[in-house]
C-alpha cells in the first residue's frame, strides 16, 4: 500500500469516498485519457466525475486560465468583472429561461442551496418536494433534501422535505406498472401528498438521477408533474448538475428532454461547465432571483479566473459540437453495450442518453441488486485501463459512464470492449 494512502487516512475523514481496492493517484490528464503515479495511462469514462466536460489538458482552456491567471486570479465580486458578465449572458441565453439572472457559486451544492433559499424566500414556507432516490449536495440543506440515504447522512434539515415517487420502478408495488400506468399512479399519489400538507416552495429534481445511478422517469412523468405543481403556483427547480451542458446528447439542458411546457423556473449548474475549474451557479428569472432583500455574496464564486476557463471551455464545447458528438458516439456506445448486455444476465438494463450511460447489475436469474459485482468490475476495468463509476440508491449496483464529450468513436469502442471484459470476469 503507498505511501500516500497512509498519510491520507492520517489527515483527511474517513468518510472521504476513495474508489479501488488499491488507491489511485492520478498525476495528469491529456485528451480523454489519465495517468497514475505509477505510469500507468487510463480511459477516462468517468470525466473526472463529469466534471471534465470537453477534454483533460485542453490548450484553448488551459490557455486561457494562465493568461487570466497572469493579469488577476480574483478581485472579489465587489467589483465589475468582464468574465462573469459574458459567461453569464451566455449561460442565461442557453437556459432558456426569460429575463434570467445568473448567480455564480463554486459548487453545485451551493447552486442547490441558493436555489432552495431562492425558492422558500420567494414563496415564503421551508416545505420541499424531493425526489427519492435525488442527490443534491453534501450541505445542511441539500444533503438533507438529499433522496438517497447512502449519501445523506443527516437527517437534520432546516427544511421540511417531502419525497415524492423517484420515477425508478425496477422494483417494488409500481414494477408491474406501464409508463401510463405509473405516471398516472405517481401524479395521484403527489396529488394527495399535496392534500395533506401545506403548500411547499418547490420540487427540485434531476433531469436524469445522477448519483442514483443515472435513472431516468419514464417520459411524460415530468410534464406530468409539473402541471400539477403548476396549478398551485409551486416552483421547478431543475438540478442539472449533472445533465447540463450537452452531455445527454439530445438536448442542452436534460429538463428538455421531459416534454415540460417550458424551462423550469430555477436551474442550477456546475461540474463540466469549469473543465476542472470551480463553478456552479444558478439561472432564475430576475422576480426569483431578486426576492431577496439583503446582499449576498459568494466570496469565491465568479473569479476572474474560474470563468475565463468556463468562457473559453464553453466555446470550444459549442465550435466543436460536443453535445452533437455526445448524442452520437453516445448512441453507439449504448447500442454495444446492449448487445453485450443481451449476453449477460447479470447486467439487468444499459440505459441513458448521450454520454451518460448507466449499467445495472443485478444477481444473475434475479431481480436483486448485486453491489458485490459492481465493485468487482470497477476493479477489473481498472486493471484493463478504464476508469468507470458507480451508483444507485438503496445499493450501488448501477455503473456510471459520464467520459469528456469529446470522446472519439475508437476510444469509444476501446471502453466497451475493456468493460465486455471486466463483465464477463464477474459473472
Ligand atoms: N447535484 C447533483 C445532481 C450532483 O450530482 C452533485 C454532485 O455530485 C451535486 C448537486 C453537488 O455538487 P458538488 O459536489 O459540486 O457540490
Amino acid at each position: 500500500m503507498n505511501d500516500l494512502f497512509a498519510r491520507h487516512r492520517q489527515v483527511l475523514p474517513d468518510w472521504l469516498a476513495l474508489y479501488y481496492d488499491e488507491p489511485l493517484e492520478i498525476t495528469h490528464g491529456e485528451g480523454r485519457h489519465v495517468w497514475d503515479a505509477e505510469g500507468n495511462r487510463y480511459l477516462d469514462f468517468f470525466g473526472g466525475i463529469l466534471t471534465t466536460m470537453t477534454a483533460h489538458a485542453l490548450p484553448e482552456v488551459t490557455k486561457a486560465v494562465s493568461e487570466q491567471a497572469g493579469r488577476i486570479i480574483h478581485s472579489s465580486t465587489l467589483y465589475l468583472n468582464r468574465p462573469m458578465v459574458e459567461l453569464a449572458e451566455r449561460i442565461a441565453q442557453l437556459s432558456g429561461i426569460p429575463d434570467a439572472r445568473v448567480f455564480f457559486t463554486t459548487s453545485g451544492t451551493e447552486a442547490n442551496d441558493t436555489a432552495l433559499l431562492l425558492a422558500t424566500t420567494y414563496r415564503r414556507t421551508n416545505t420541499i418536494l424531493a425526489m427519492r432516490n435525488s442527490y443534491h449536495g453534501r450541505s445542511f440543506s441539500s444533503v438533507g433534501i438529499t433522496g438517497n440515504k447512502g449519501w445523506s447522512p443527516t437527517s437534520l434539515s432546516p427544511l421540511q422535505t417531502l419525497y415524492v415517487h423517484g420515477g425508478v420502478r425496477t422494483r417494488g408495488p409500481f414494477a408491474e406498472l406501464n409508463d401510463r400506468e405509473f405516471i398516472a399512479a405517481c401524479v395521484d399519489d403527489l396529488r394527495d401528498l399535496l392534500g395533506h400538507t401545506r403548500p411547499p416552495a418547490a420540487l427540485i429534481a434531476e433531469p436524469i438521477q445522477g448519483v442514483g445511478g443515472f435513472t431516468s422517469p419514464p417520459d411524460g412523468l415530468y410534464a406530468a408533474f409539473r402541471k400539477v405543481l403548476q396549478e398551485q403556483g409551486i416552483l421547478w427547480i431543475a438540478d442539472e448538475v449533472q445533465t447540463g451542458w450537452g452531455r445527454t446528447g439530445e438536448h442542452f439542458w436534460g429538463w428538455q428532454a421531459h416534454g415540460q411546457s417550458g424551462p423550469p423556473d430555477i436551474l442550477t449548474f456546475a461540474k463540466g461547465i469549469g473543465n476542472g475549474m470551480s463553478i456552479g451557479g444558478v439561472v432564475a428569472r430576475s422576480e426569483i432571483m431578486n426576492c431577496l432583500d439583503s446582499n449576498s455574496i459568494s466570496t469565491f464564486g465568479g473569479t476572474q479566473i474560474t470563468m475565463a476557463a468556463g468562457l473559453a471551455n464553453l466555446s470550444y464545447h459549442l465550435e466543436h459540437d460536443l453535445q452533437g458528438n455526445a448524442r452520437r458516439v453516445g448512441g453507439l456506445l449504448i447500442e454495444r453495450l446492449r448487445a453485450v448486455a443481451a449476453q449477460l444476465p447479470g447486467v439487468r438494463e444499459v440505459r441513458g442518453r448521450g454520454l451518460m450511460i448507466g449499467v445495472e447489475l443485478v444477481k444473475p436469474g434475479t431481480d436483486e441488486a448485486d453491489p458485490k459485482s459492481a465493485s468487482a468490475v470497477l476493479e477489473a476495468a481498472r486493471e484493463g485501463g478504464l476508469l468507470i463509476g458507480k451508483g444507485g440508491g438503496h445499493n450501488t449496483s448501477a455503473l456510471r459512464i459520464a467520459p469528456p464529450l469529446s470522446l472519439t468513436v475508437a476510444e469509444a469502442e476501446e471502453g466497451a470492449a475493456i468493460l465486455e471484459q471486466a463483465l464477463r470476469s464477474a459473472y
